[in-house]
């Protein structure tokens, strides 16, 4: 079987640095903050040319606790993409306001930027665009409209680590952005965490205040807040495994690239990139009209695949009190029935990936 994601193989490149980072956390018994947390934290900052990164317990946290470090108040209203992990929206829901959906861009599958001057209105305060897959969303036109309206902006870069757009790293155009490091993303963790990153420093003292039961110094709590903490054991990790992340991006562009070489079926349709855009590939997603049938012929034939997402954020069970129709969200709607992920990781091998290319073109 052809996985659709193996970690162990980038393990077992790095496993001797890993086990030694490992050990020394234990040495030092620093599990909680310490020195591995913040010399993680100041990578990081220099990876993306940001004055600070504030670990966090996952990517789903570092969202919630930045809408409320930049002000989101109950009531607003927050615009995001009709596809994306229910995060993006979940969160929105989490600190009291309301996610409002905007359809995606057919070529792109990220938010469809000319459609959210529709949607703002006077309770909107702030516009969460996701990279979705690793594919960067047009940040200079998202900058532009949030000034015009006043709307602060939080990139959700949890597909998006090494994305580029205009040559500038993604996650460094936004007030904020949060990372995710689930361990399947392109930079992940040996469990759970997440980060959130910002240039301004108000965003940054609310955000880690947040984060850490609303103190500023030990036991002087400012307000309520709550835990979500980056681990010591997680930041060891993390801190060995980022200086290998601009070659496991190149990677994933390999591996893309004898993708988009080698399929020529003509009722497939490849992944375009954005104009001045780096797609990082955190996932390679194709489309077919028998989507369903492409899977299951894939999987009798060797190779796993997987279907991000079945359905779009809208007509998710959990929206069903919103009463969206798919005509209002018309792309998202036929994506969701077209979509295919098939394996991405930069250590798939030659080999594999002309198995998966011959099947898909005799399909
Ligand atoms: C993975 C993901 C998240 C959430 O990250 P967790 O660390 O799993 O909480 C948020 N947004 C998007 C787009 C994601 O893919």
């Amino acid at each position: 079987m052809i996985p659709f994601l193996d970690l162990y193989r980038q393990f077992k490149t790095i496993d001797v640095s890993i086990n030694n980072a490992i050990e020394q956390t234990i040495v030092n018994s620093s599990y909680i903050g310490g020195d591995s947390v913040k010399e993680f934290e100041k990578s990081y900052c220099d990876f993306l040319g940001i004055n600070h990164t504030i670990g966090c317990a996952n990517g789903t946290d570092a969202i919630e606790i930045l809408l409320q470090a930049m002000g989101v108040q109950p009531g607003d209203e927050v615009i995001v993409p009709a596809i994306s992990w229910i995060s993006t929206s979940e969160a929105v829901t989490s600190v009291g306001a309301r996610p409002i959906f905007v359809d995606v861009d057919p070529d792109y599958y990220t938010i469809d930027v000319e459609k959210i001057q529709s949607v703002i209105s006077s309770k909107t305060t702030a516009i969460i665009p996701v990279h979705l897959y690793g594919q960067p969303v047009n940040m200079v036109r998202i900058m532009e409209i949030a000034k015009q309206h006043n709307l602060k902006v939080l990139e959700d870069c949890a597909q998006a680590h090494g994305s580029t757009f205009n040559g500038q790293l993604i996650g460094t155009f936004g007030d904020a952005s949060s990372f995710s490091f689930y361990p399947g993303k392109n930079l992940g963790a040996y469990g759970d965490a997440g980060c959130m990153c910002t240039d301004n420093d108000d965003i940054a003292r609310k955000a880690r205040r947040i984060a850490n039961h609303g103190q500023e110094g030990k036991h002087n709590h400012i307000e309520e807040g709550r835990n979500s903490r980056l681990d010591g054991l997680q930041a060891s990790v993390l801190s060995v495994k980022l200086p290998h992340l601009t070659d496991w991006i190149k990677g994933r562009n390999k591996v893309a690239s004898q993708y988009l070489s080698g399929i020529d079926n003509s009722d497939v349709i490849v992944p375009n990139t954005i104009g001045n855009g780096g797609h990082a590939y955190h996932l390679f997603v194709i489309r077919h009209s028998r989507r369903d049938e492409l899977k299951s012929y894939l999987f009798n034939a060797g190779v796993s695949t997987a279907i991000h997402y079945p359905k779009a954020l809208p007509f998710l069970e959990c929206y069903n009190h919103r009463n969206f129709n798919e005509s209002d969200f018309p792309v998202a709607a036929r994506l969701q029935n077209e979509i295919l992920s098939i394996p991405m990781f930069p250590e798939l091998l030659h080999s594999e990936i002309e198995t998966i290319v011959s099947l898909i073109n005799k399909f």
